[in-house]
This record gives C-alpha cells, structure tokens and sequence, in this order.
C-alpha cells in the first residue's frame, strides 16, 4: 500500500495574531476535505464568516441583525446592530 499526501482546509480568524482555527472548540475534527466543509463547521460553531473573512467567537463584528451587513452600522437602544436601512424599519416599529 502506498502512502500519499493529501490536501486539507482549516479556516483560521482573520484577525490579526489570532490564531484560532476549527478544531480549537473541541469539534471531532480539525480539518476539512473541501473549504465549504471547513467554512461550514467554523460558522456553525462559534465563528463567524463576513464576505470571505472569518472571525473566531472573540473577534465577532458586528453585523446587522436583518441582512448581515457589516458596514455604517448603527446601535440600537436594545443592543442589537443594523445598517442604515434597517435602523429605520428597526425604529419605525412601535
Ligand atoms: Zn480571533
Ligand atoms: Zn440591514
């Protein structure tokens, strides 16, 4: 039998000197055949995956709570973030 080398995916947070990556929340598995595997199980766990950019649980942006965006967000009164658009249909509702 012979013995080959073959590739796999982790995602690593992205934020700067992080270095959490799937498989440090204790998951059965610490890497992936495929990147939608990987980026699948790291946003089902604690992670969190912005465009093509993935934060561990302490490195989480905010995003707004109706669409995901994560630019020009705005804080609600009850903690939650929007984005512009959304604040307003936020504040609208009585
Ligand atoms: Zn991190
Ligand atoms: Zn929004």
């Amino acid at each position: 039998m012979s013995v080959r080398e073959v590739t796999y995916y982790q995602v690593v947070c992205d934020h700067p000197g992080c270095t959490v990556a799937t498989g440090d929340d204790g998951g059965p598995h610490s890497a992936w055949s495929s990147r939608d595997g990987a980026v699948w199980d790291w946003t089902c766990g604690d992670g969190q995956t912005v465009d093509d950019r993935h934060y561990c649980e302490a490195h989480r942006v905010p995003e707004c709570c109706d669409c995901g965006a994560t630019d020009s967000l705005v804080k609600h009164d009850d903690g939650d973030h929007y984005c512009p658009t959304h604040i307003l249909t936020v504040r609208s509702t009585p």
